[in-house]
Protein backbone atom coordinates (compact mmCIF):
# COMPACT_ATOMS: atom_id res chain seq x y z
CA UNK A 1 0.00 0.00 0.00
CA UNK A 2 0.96 3.72 -0.50
CA UNK A 3 1.41 5.95 2.13
CA UNK A 4 2.59 9.88 1.61
CA UNK A 5 4.78 11.45 4.21
CA UNK A 6 5.84 15.41 4.58
CA UNK A 7 8.95 16.30 5.43
CA UNK A 8 10.19 19.98 5.68
CA UNK A 9 13.31 20.97 3.66
CA UNK A 10 14.38 24.48 4.67
CA UNK A 11 14.24 27.43 2.47
CA UNK A 12 16.52 27.75 -0.50
CA UNK A 13 17.17 30.39 -2.94
CA UNK A 14 18.23 28.03 -5.69
CA UNK A 15 14.93 25.93 -4.83
CA UNK A 16 13.30 28.72 -5.42
CA UNK A 17 14.22 30.29 -9.10
CA UNK A 18 13.77 26.61 -10.09
CA UNK A 19 10.17 25.81 -8.85
CA UNK A 20 9.52 29.46 -10.36
CA UNK A 21 11.33 28.52 -13.74
CA UNK A 22 9.89 25.07 -13.85
CA UNK A 23 6.10 26.37 -13.34
CA UNK A 24 6.58 29.19 -16.57
CA UNK A 25 7.65 25.96 -18.13
CA UNK A 26 4.29 24.03 -17.28
CA UNK A 27 2.36 27.14 -17.77
CA UNK A 28 3.92 27.53 -21.79
CA UNK A 29 3.33 23.73 -22.12
CA UNK A 30 -0.44 24.47 -20.99
CA UNK A 31 -0.77 27.04 -23.56
CA UNK A 32 0.86 24.76 -26.14
CA UNK A 33 -1.59 22.35 -25.29
CA UNK A 34 -4.96 24.35 -25.05
CA UNK A 35 -3.85 25.62 -28.13
CA UNK A 36 -3.78 22.50 -29.65
CA UNK A 37 -5.98 20.86 -27.93
CA UNK A 38 -4.28 18.05 -26.69
CA UNK A 39 -3.28 16.56 -23.54
CA UNK A 40 -1.35 13.54 -25.15
CA UNK A 41 2.12 13.65 -23.66
CA UNK A 42 4.02 12.48 -26.87
CA UNK A 43 2.19 15.22 -29.03
CA UNK A 44 2.99 17.90 -26.10
CA UNK A 45 6.69 16.80 -26.43
CA UNK A 46 6.83 16.99 -30.49
CA UNK A 47 5.64 20.52 -29.90
CA UNK A 48 7.26 21.98 -26.79
CA UNK A 49 10.35 20.23 -25.70
CA UNK A 50 12.97 22.53 -28.19
CA UNK A 51 10.99 25.31 -27.76
CA UNK A 52 11.39 24.57 -23.57
CA UNK A 53 15.04 23.94 -23.90
CA UNK A 54 15.92 26.99 -25.41
CA UNK A 55 13.26 29.46 -23.54
CA UNK A 56 15.18 28.34 -20.44
CA UNK A 57 18.40 26.56 -20.46
CA UNK A 58 19.01 26.45 -17.32
CA UNK A 59 16.13 23.46 -17.19
CA UNK A 60 17.67 19.96 -17.35
CA UNK A 61 15.87 17.79 -19.73
CA UNK A 62 14.48 15.60 -17.31
CA UNK A 63 13.17 18.55 -15.49
CA UNK A 64 11.16 19.67 -18.77
CA UNK A 65 9.91 16.28 -18.96
CA UNK A 66 8.58 16.60 -15.75
CA UNK A 67 6.94 20.13 -16.49
CA UNK A 68 5.34 18.47 -19.80
CA UNK A 69 3.94 15.58 -18.11
CA UNK A 70 2.63 18.10 -15.49
CA UNK A 71 1.22 20.14 -18.12
CA UNK A 72 -0.70 17.09 -19.46
CA UNK A 73 -2.65 16.31 -15.91
CA UNK A 74 -3.11 19.81 -15.48
CA UNK A 75 -5.14 19.88 -19.43
CA UNK A 76 -6.48 16.36 -19.05
CA UNK A 77 -8.17 17.32 -15.76
CA UNK A 78 -9.94 20.60 -17.32
CA UNK A 79 -11.41 18.48 -19.83
CA UNK A 80 -10.24 21.68 -22.12
CA UNK A 81 -13.84 23.32 -21.06
CA UNK A 82 -14.48 26.95 -19.67
CA UNK A 83 -10.95 28.39 -18.97
CA UNK A 84 -7.36 28.26 -19.71
CA UNK A 85 -5.72 26.37 -16.40
CA UNK A 86 -3.03 28.76 -14.74
CA UNK A 87 0.05 27.35 -13.04
CA UNK A 88 0.49 29.51 -10.37
CA UNK A 89 4.57 30.66 -9.94
CA UNK A 90 4.47 29.44 -6.89
CA UNK A 91 2.59 26.30 -7.59
CA UNK A 92 4.19 22.93 -6.92
CA UNK A 93 6.88 21.14 -8.67
CA UNK A 94 6.30 16.96 -9.22
CA UNK A 95 9.46 15.13 -9.59
CA UNK A 96 10.01 12.06 -11.08
CA UNK A 97 12.44 9.42 -10.76
CA UNK A 98 15.66 10.80 -12.45
CA UNK A 99 15.68 13.74 -10.96
CA UNK A 100 15.46 13.06 -6.90
CA UNK A 101 17.45 10.24 -4.94
CA UNK A 102 16.01 9.77 -1.72
CA UNK A 103 18.30 8.28 1.40
CA UNK A 104 15.47 8.38 3.82
CA UNK A 105 17.78 6.31 6.25
CA UNK A 106 20.39 9.09 6.58
CA UNK A 107 18.01 11.76 6.35
CA UNK A 108 19.12 13.05 3.31
CA UNK A 109 17.39 13.77 -0.39
CA UNK A 110 19.42 15.03 -3.35
CA UNK A 111 17.13 16.91 -5.89
CA UNK A 112 17.71 18.09 -9.49
CA UNK A 113 17.72 22.08 -9.41
CA UNK A 114 18.55 25.11 -12.65
CA UNK A 115 22.61 24.62 -10.36
CA UNK A 116 22.68 20.34 -10.74
CA UNK A 117 22.36 18.73 -8.24
CA UNK A 118 21.24 20.11 -4.55
CA UNK A 119 21.73 18.00 -1.30
CA UNK A 120 19.38 18.75 1.29
CA UNK A 121 18.90 17.68 5.08
CA UNK A 122 15.44 16.24 6.00
CA UNK A 123 14.14 15.39 9.69
CA UNK A 124 11.43 12.40 9.27
CA UNK A 125 9.15 13.25 11.72
CA UNK A 126 8.92 10.27 14.77
CA UNK A 127 5.43 8.86 13.42
CA UNK A 128 6.63 9.00 9.86
CA UNK A 129 10.05 6.95 11.34
CA UNK A 130 7.73 3.53 10.61
CA UNK A 131 7.76 4.05 6.92
CA UNK A 132 11.11 5.13 6.20
CA UNK A 133 11.99 1.77 5.12
CA UNK A 134 9.81 1.76 1.98
CA UNK A 135 10.03 2.24 -1.54
CA UNK A 136 9.86 5.77 -2.64
CA UNK A 137 7.88 6.03 -5.67
CA UNK A 138 7.08 9.91 -6.12
CA UNK A 139 8.06 13.24 -4.79
CA UNK A 140 6.26 16.88 -5.16
CA UNK A 141 7.83 19.52 -3.86
CA UNK A 142 5.28 22.20 -2.51
CA UNK A 143 6.85 25.67 -1.76
CA UNK A 144 5.47 27.26 1.61
CA UNK A 145 6.05 30.76 3.12
CA UNK A 146 9.80 29.60 4.74
CA UNK A 147 9.97 26.54 3.49
CA UNK A 148 9.53 24.11 1.25
CA UNK A 149 7.00 21.00 2.16
CA UNK A 150 8.04 17.81 0.03
CA UNK A 151 5.50 15.11 0.27
CA UNK A 152 7.05 11.47 -0.83
CA UNK A 153 4.92 8.95 -1.47
CA UNK A 154 6.05 5.92 -0.04
CA UNK A 155 5.47 1.90 -1.07
CA UNK A 156 4.84 -0.20 2.16
CA UNK A 157 4.12 -4.06 2.48
CA UNK A 158 1.17 -4.54 4.89
CA UNK A 159 1.11 -6.77 7.75
CA UNK A 160 -0.16 -9.81 7.87
CA UNK A 161 -3.25 -10.51 9.69
CA UNK A 162 -2.38 -12.15 12.75
CA UNK A 163 -5.35 -12.70 15.07
CA UNK A 164 -6.26 -16.54 15.24
CA UNK A 165 -9.71 -15.49 17.25
CA UNK A 166 -11.89 -13.39 14.64
CA UNK A 167 -13.28 -10.22 17.01
CA UNK A 168 -15.58 -8.20 14.62
CA UNK A 169 -16.82 -4.96 15.09
CA UNK A 170 -19.72 -3.21 12.72
CA UNK A 171 -19.51 0.19 12.53
CA UNK A 172 -22.10 2.56 11.30
CA UNK A 173 -22.12 5.95 9.70
CA UNK A 174 -24.56 8.82 10.41
CA UNK A 175 -24.81 12.09 9.90
CA UNK A 176 -26.13 12.94 13.75
CA UNK A 177 -23.10 10.37 15.28
CA UNK A 178 -20.27 10.11 12.84
CA UNK A 179 -20.00 6.48 14.14
CA UNK A 180 -21.90 4.00 15.88
CA UNK A 181 -19.92 0.46 16.97
CA UNK A 182 -21.48 -3.06 17.64
CA UNK A 183 -20.10 -2.65 21.43
CA UNK A 184 -22.06 0.17 21.80
CA UNK A 185 -19.90 2.94 21.56
CA UNK A 186 -21.11 6.58 20.30
CA UNK A 187 -19.37 8.77 18.79
CA UNK A 188 -20.66 12.25 18.62
CA UNK A 189 -20.76 15.26 20.45
CA UNK A 190 -22.49 18.76 20.61
CA UNK A 191 -18.91 20.17 20.46
CA UNK A 192 -18.85 18.36 17.13
CA UNK A 193 -22.39 19.73 15.88
CA UNK A 194 -21.91 22.72 17.10
CA UNK A 195 -18.43 23.57 15.10
CA UNK A 196 -20.36 22.08 11.82
CA UNK A 197 -22.80 24.55 12.65
CA UNK A 198 -20.53 27.53 12.74
CA UNK A 199 -18.97 26.49 9.50
CA UNK A 200 -22.07 25.89 7.88
CA UNK A 201 -23.31 29.37 9.08
CA UNK A 202 -19.70 31.20 7.88
CA UNK A 203 -20.10 29.60 4.80
CA UNK A 204 -22.99 30.86 3.54
CA UNK A 205 -22.84 33.75 4.97
CA UNK A 206 -19.88 34.63 2.87
CA UNK A 207 -21.56 32.60 -0.14
CA UNK A 208 -24.12 35.33 0.10
CA UNK A 209 -21.92 38.14 0.16
CA UNK A 210 -19.86 36.84 -2.77
CA UNK A 211 -17.03 39.72 -2.89
CA UNK A 212 -13.50 38.70 -3.86
CA UNK A 213 -12.24 38.66 -0.43
CA UNK A 214 -15.20 36.52 0.82
CA UNK A 215 -14.58 34.32 -1.81
CA UNK A 216 -10.78 34.06 -0.45
CA UNK A 217 -12.02 34.00 3.27
CA UNK A 218 -14.12 31.17 2.08
CA UNK A 219 -11.10 29.18 1.06
CA UNK A 220 -9.67 29.56 3.69
CA UNK A 221 -12.13 28.93 5.82
CA UNK A 222 -12.83 25.70 4.15
CA UNK A 223 -9.21 24.63 4.69
CA UNK A 224 -9.77 25.02 7.89
CA UNK A 225 -12.73 22.85 8.53
CA UNK A 226 -11.56 20.24 6.31
CA UNK A 227 -8.50 19.97 8.75
CA UNK A 228 -10.87 20.04 11.58
CA UNK A 229 -12.97 16.72 9.82
CA UNK A 230 -9.82 15.19 8.83
CA UNK A 231 -8.73 15.46 13.07
CA UNK A 232 -11.49 13.96 14.34
CA UNK A 233 -11.58 11.58 11.73
CA UNK A 234 -7.87 10.52 12.74
CA UNK A 235 -9.36 10.50 16.43
CA UNK A 236 -11.98 8.43 16.03
CA UNK A 237 -10.09 5.80 13.98
CA UNK A 238 -7.29 5.78 16.10
CA UNK A 239 -9.66 5.00 19.49
CA UNK A 240 -11.39 2.44 17.11
CA UNK A 241 -8.39 0.63 15.71
CA UNK A 242 -7.39 0.38 19.47
CA UNK A 243 -10.03 -1.59 20.22
CA UNK A 244 -9.86 -4.93 21.69
CA UNK A 245 -11.50 -6.29 18.31
CA UNK A 246 -9.18 -7.12 15.28
CA UNK A 247 -11.65 -6.66 12.32
CA UNK A 248 -13.75 -3.99 11.52
CA UNK A 249 -16.55 -3.90 9.42
CA UNK A 250 -18.23 -1.28 7.36
CA UNK A 251 -20.83 -0.49 4.77
CA UNK A 252 -20.05 -0.08 1.28
CA UNK A 253 -20.40 3.77 0.85
CA UNK A 254 -22.55 3.99 -2.22
CA UNK A 255 -24.21 7.51 -3.69
CA UNK A 256 -27.43 6.17 -2.95
CA UNK A 257 -26.29 6.37 0.92
CA UNK A 258 -24.86 10.13 1.11
CA UNK A 259 -28.18 10.57 -0.44
CA UNK A 260 -30.13 9.45 2.19
CA UNK A 261 -30.87 12.32 4.23
CA UNK A 262 -32.18 14.51 1.32
CA UNK A 263 -30.54 17.49 -0.20
CA UNK A 264 -31.47 19.97 2.35
CA UNK A 265 -30.40 17.86 5.21
CA UNK A 266 -27.29 17.50 4.31
CA UNK A 267 -26.36 21.45 2.98
CA UNK A 268 -27.49 22.00 6.41
CA UNK A 269 -24.92 19.68 8.15
CA UNK A 270 -22.48 19.51 6.15
CA UNK A 271 -21.43 16.25 4.71
CA UNK A 272 -19.01 14.67 6.97
CA UNK A 273 -16.34 12.43 4.99
CA UNK A 274 -17.34 9.14 6.12
CA UNK A 275 -15.35 7.38 3.43
CA UNK A 276 -12.44 9.54 4.95
CA UNK A 277 -13.13 7.54 8.80
CA UNK A 278 -13.33 4.73 7.06
CA UNK A 279 -10.28 5.24 4.75
CA UNK A 280 -8.33 6.38 7.80
CA UNK A 281 -9.47 2.75 9.51
CA UNK A 282 -8.14 1.01 6.55
CA UNK A 283 -5.14 2.46 6.43
CA UNK A 284 -4.08 2.26 10.29
CA UNK A 285 -5.63 -1.58 10.80
CA UNK A 286 -3.17 -2.71 7.64
CA UNK A 287 -0.14 -1.26 10.01
CA UNK A 288 -0.57 -3.59 13.09
CA UNK A 289 -2.15 -6.59 11.46
CA UNK A 290 -5.70 -6.09 12.07
CA UNK A 291 -8.01 -5.70 9.00
CA UNK A 292 -11.03 -3.89 7.68
CA UNK A 293 -13.88 -5.13 5.15
CA UNK A 294 -17.05 -3.91 3.63
CA UNK A 295 -20.11 -5.34 3.46
CA UNK A 296 -23.51 -4.56 1.36
CA UNK A 297 -25.18 -1.50 3.05
CA UNK A 298 -28.94 -2.97 2.13
CA UNK A 299 -31.67 -3.22 4.66
CA UNK A 300 -29.11 -3.17 7.57
CA UNK A 301 -31.24 0.16 9.27
CA UNK A 302 -34.71 -1.95 8.81
CA UNK A 303 -33.47 -4.90 9.88
CA UNK A 304 -34.03 -6.55 13.47
CA UNK A 305 -30.48 -7.43 14.79
CA UNK A 306 -32.25 -10.11 16.91
CA UNK A 307 -34.97 -11.55 14.99
CA UNK A 308 -33.87 -10.73 11.69
CA UNK A 309 -37.63 -9.44 10.52
CA UNK A 310 -37.19 -6.57 8.01
CA UNK A 311 -39.49 -4.16 7.72
CA UNK A 312 -39.32 -0.03 7.12
CA UNK A 313 -41.91 1.10 9.80
CA UNK A 314 -39.66 -0.67 12.66
CA UNK A 315 -37.80 2.64 12.76
CA UNK A 316 -38.60 5.59 14.01
CA UNK A 317 -36.26 8.46 14.02
CA UNK A 318 -33.33 7.83 16.16
CA UNK A 319 -35.40 4.27 17.68
CA UNK A 320 -35.63 0.90 16.18
CA UNK A 321 -38.28 -0.67 17.75
CA UNK A 322 -39.30 -4.84 16.88
CA UNK A 323 -42.78 -5.27 16.80
CA UNK A 324 -42.30 -9.26 16.21
CA UNK A 325 -39.80 -9.66 19.34
CA UNK A 326 -40.31 -6.34 21.20
CA UNK A 327 -36.76 -5.09 20.44
CA UNK A 328 -36.29 -1.56 21.63
CA UNK A 329 -33.06 -0.26 20.21
CA UNK A 330 -30.67 2.92 19.01
CA UNK A 331 -31.32 2.94 15.44
CA UNK A 332 -27.94 2.87 14.59
CA UNK A 333 -26.41 0.45 17.16
CA UNK A 334 -28.85 -1.80 15.59
CA UNK A 335 -27.16 -1.15 12.18
CA UNK A 336 -23.62 -1.28 13.56
CA UNK A 337 -24.87 -4.92 14.94
CA UNK A 338 -26.61 -5.95 11.44
CA UNK A 339 -23.29 -4.90 9.86
CA UNK A 340 -20.76 -6.81 11.99
CA UNK A 341 -23.31 -10.08 11.75
CA UNK A 342 -22.97 -9.59 7.85
CA UNK A 343 -19.43 -8.95 8.47
CA UNK A 344 -18.91 -12.14 9.97
CA UNK A 345 -21.06 -13.77 7.46
CA UNK A 346 -18.67 -12.47 4.79
CA UNK A 347 -15.81 -14.43 6.57
CA UNK A 348 -16.76 -17.22 7.44
CA UNK A 349 -18.27 -17.91 3.56
CA UNK A 350 -14.86 -16.30 2.31
CA UNK A 351 -13.52 -19.39 4.00
CA UNK A 352 -15.22 -22.07 1.33
CA UNK A 353 -14.97 -19.66 -1.58
CA UNK A 354 -18.32 -18.65 -1.88
CA UNK A 355 -19.57 -15.37 -3.95
CA UNK A 356 -20.11 -12.47 -2.58
CA UNK A 357 -23.67 -11.03 -2.95
CA UNK A 358 -23.22 -7.60 -5.26
CA UNK A 359 -24.81 -4.25 -4.12
CA UNK A 360 -27.11 -4.33 -6.47
CA UNK A 361 -28.68 -7.59 -5.63
CA UNK A 362 -31.43 -5.94 -3.19
CA UNK A 363 -32.82 -9.26 -2.50
CA UNK A 364 -30.08 -11.01 -2.49
CA UNK A 365 -28.68 -8.62 -0.09
CA UNK A 366 -31.73 -9.05 2.23
CA UNK A 367 -31.38 -12.35 2.06
CA UNK A 368 -27.88 -12.72 3.28
CA UNK A 369 -28.79 -10.53 6.02
CA UNK A 370 -30.88 -12.73 6.94
CA UNK A 371 -29.08 -15.52 7.12
CA UNK A 372 -26.69 -14.30 8.73
CA UNK A 373 -28.46 -12.73 11.89
CA UNK A 374 -30.11 -16.14 11.94
CA UNK A 375 -26.65 -18.48 11.91
CA UNK A 376 -24.98 -15.87 14.42
CA UNK A 377 -27.70 -16.46 16.90
CA UNK A 378 -27.36 -20.17 16.00
CA UNK A 379 -23.65 -20.25 16.94
CA UNK A 380 -23.82 -17.88 19.93
ZN1 LIG B 1 -37.13 -8.45 16.26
Amino acid sequence: MQRTIAVKIPHDENLNKTTAIFNKAVQDCIDIGWETKTFNKNELHKHSYRLLRRTYPSLQSSLVQCARDQASDILKRSGFERNKPVKRINGSVRYNARTYTPKLKQGIISVSTIEGRKKFQITIPKHFKKYAFGTVKGMVLAPRQDFFLCKLIIEIKDKQFKYKRIKTLGIDCGINKIAVCSDNTFYASKHLKRRKGEFFYMRRKLQQKGTRSAKRLLKKISGRENRFVADINHQISKTIINSKNNTFVFEKLSVRKDRKFGRKFNKKLGSWSFRQLQRFVEYKTRDIGKRTIFVNPAYTSQTCSVCATTQKSFRHGNLFSCHKCGLNLDADLNASRNIAMLGNALLGRASVNSPYVSCDDVAGAKAQLQQSIVTSHLTC
